[in-house]
């Protein structure tokens, strides 16, 4: 294995769709806030993508608006080295070697292949939605990563990473670092707004439960003025309690988020839904604006952000390619 002196993330993000609140919540504010003490590596997972993408033209154009949307956020290309996955040919390469370790009771079991295949009934549902998870610890393995800050919901894959990586170690001999995963104290599961028991996703077409970073000001009051919470009333209605009150909790939570508090401490503050709802929208806003307007900024020199994604490749391939070549080596396999 190499020895690094920095520590190492990695985390990535697919190009689906708009980024939203949880994802910026729960993901890239900590990518930003680990720049200063981690040798960062996050990558627009291009090709995990693929997998419910099914027409022409559209991959390209997401994978650029995701970019501005990572240097928005503030990701330093001096500092952090932000990638295209399918740039980066390793990817596949390790990709494969992975999904021979890991197990097809281990990808039965992913709970996200259980929900996503859940949402596309009558729907083409592709290999790939099966085998990702496989795709995916490669894409962690590849960067002899120690931590990888994620949503709540991609747990279980730094999980199955793990655990390949271990096995591959078992077989083949000290190979992979055995990452960890990293999740935030507040915002790491961010829901609907109109329905709090499903969270935030990009590929949800759930417009109104769904603060977007690049939605108007007025858009994102509009949504939390709209959040559904519950029936309630009295002095004690505002109380955290994710599993009697969900709508109420996640106000709570991206409040909490926000200001740096705790949910509970939040909700002390306060006695009335409709208080709650517009204090967190402003407080989000707050936060949001800038970035949008920096987002508009990058998407407006699309040749400034290819360059920035070449030399992120470029850095993404050095470290990348000793690592599968270490992996290969492992394997015994005829070396070209
Ligand atoms: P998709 O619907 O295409 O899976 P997504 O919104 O789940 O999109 P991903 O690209 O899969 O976004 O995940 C990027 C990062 O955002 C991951 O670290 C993930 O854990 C985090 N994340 C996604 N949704 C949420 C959420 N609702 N709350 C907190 N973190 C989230
Ligand atoms: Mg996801």
């Amino acid at each position: 294995m190499s020895e690094q002196s920095t520590p190492r993330v990695l985390s990535c993000m697919q190009p689906t769709g708009d980024v939203h609140l949880g994802n910026y919540l729960g993901a890239l504010r900590n990518w930003v806030a680990g720049q200063d003490r981690y040798d960062a590596f996050h990558g627009i997972v291009d090709l995990h993508a693929l997998t419910v993408i099914e027409e022409p033209g559209i991959i390209g154009p997401q994978t650029v608006e995701l970019a501005a949307m990572l240097f928005a956020v503030g990701l330093d290309p001096e500092r952090a080295t932000v990638f295209v996955q399918s740039h980066v040919p390793e990817h596949n390469q390790l990709g494969w070697i992975m999904e021979c370790t890991v197990s097809y009771g281990e990808l039965s079991r992913m709970t996200q292949f259980k929900d996503k295949t859940a949402k596309r009934q009558n729907e083409f549902i592709s290999g790939g939605l099966f085998t990702y998870p496989a795709l995916q610890a490669a894409d962690i393995l590849l960067y002899d990563a120690n931590e990888v800050p994620i949503g709540d919901d991609q747990r279980q894959h730094v999980e199955i990473t793990r655990d390949a990586a271990i096995r591959f170690n078992h077989r083949f001999g000290d190979t992979f670092v055995v990452p960890d995963a990293v999740t935030p104290a507040a915002g790491a599961r961010v829901m609907s707004l109109q329905d709090p028991t499903a969270k935030m996703s990009k590929s949800d077409d759930s417009g109104a439960g769904c603060v977007y970073l690049v939605d108007e000001p007025a858009a994102v009051l509009k949504k939390f003025k709209r959040a559904v919470t519950d029936s309630d009333t009295g002095a004690d209605a505002v109380r955290f309690d994710r599993d009697t009150k969900p709508g109420v909790a996640n106000l709570l939570e991206i409040n909490a988020a926000i200001t740096g508090r705790s949910p509970a401490d939040v909700a002390e503050d306060y006695e009335q839904y409709g208080a709650l709802k517009v204090d967190t929208g402003e407080a989000v806003v707050a936060t949001l604006e800038p970035i949008r307007t920096r987002y508009l900024e990058l998407l407006d020199d699309r040749g400034e952000l290819a360059r920035r994604l070449r030399v992120g490749a470029d850095k993404a391939r050095e470290v990348a390619t000793a690592t599968l070549d270490r992996a290969q080596r492992a394997i015994g396999m005829l070396p070209a």
